[in-house]
This record gives C-alpha cells, sequence and structure tokens, in this order.
C-alpha cells in the first residue's frame, strides 16, 4: 500500500508494508508490520532535515 498521508498508522493489515510517498511520488518511508498487524520497523528515505543525528540515508528505525 502507498499513501500520502503525513502519518502511516502504528497498527495495520498483518505482515504487510506501507510506504509513505511524497506527492512527486518519491519514496519517504516504509514501514513494515508483524503477523499480529504492529509496526516492527521503519525504513526512512530522509534525513529528517537532521543530518548530524542521521548521517545514514535510508536508515533503519525499529
Ligand atoms: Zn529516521
Amino acid at each position: 500500500m502507498k499513501t500520502t498521508d503525513n502519518k502511516i498508522p502504528i497498527t495495520n493489515k498483518p505482515n504487510s508494508v506501507v510506504e509513505r510517498i511524497d506527492t512527486d511520488g518519491n519514496i519517504i518511508q516504509r514501514r513494515y508490520y508483524d503477523s499480529n498487524g504492529r509496526a516492527v520497523k521503519d525504513i526512512d528515505y530522509t534525513n529528517h532535515g537532521n543530518p548530524n543525528q542521521h548521517p545514514k540515508v535510508p536508515h533503519e528505525h525499529t
């Protein structure tokens, strides 16, 4: 599933993936859900405007 929403839901269909894209269709973030439908990990494709705290792009959050 793809969304341009600012917020990706914390719970979703089990074992699904949601991609957040900007209005140009570029991926900003990808969120993975476990077998209970709960978010387990995010991959960020931006540095949140903060390259010091996020030197690596893309990077992973759990
Ligand atoms: Zn991040």
